[in-house]
């Protein structure tokens, strides 16, 4: 499965489901670190399988934070450059 379709599959699954991240920041912090309550949040998510696939195969610099219970790392050199985009 590529990026693109991995994409396409969850956006579906999420145009009829409300995943339990919504709106939780903790979820995309820069963080890198591995925290216990968002596994267990996305334990029960309806989208899980669709959102870890994604974060197997989303760019790497693109996409950090927890995917299907799965936390997906970055290197630093990639969160740097998304620290700049950010700010521009
Ligand atoms: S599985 Fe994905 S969509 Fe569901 S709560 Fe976890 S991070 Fe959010």
């Amino acid at each position: 499965m590529t990026a693109t379709t991995a994409w396409s599959a969850l956006s579906d699954a999420l145009a009829t489901s409300t995943p339990p991240c919504a709106g939780d920041g903790r979820f995309t912090a820069d963080t890198n670190e591995h925290d216990p309550a968002l596994r267990q949040l996305c334990a029960g998510c309806p989208v899980r399988q669709q959102c870890r696939e994604y974060g197997k195969t989303a760019p790497r610099g693109r996409a950090w934070g927890y995917y299907g219970g799965v936390v997906r790392r970055v290197t630093p050199q990639a969160r740097t450059r998304a620290r700049e985009a950010a700010t521009t």
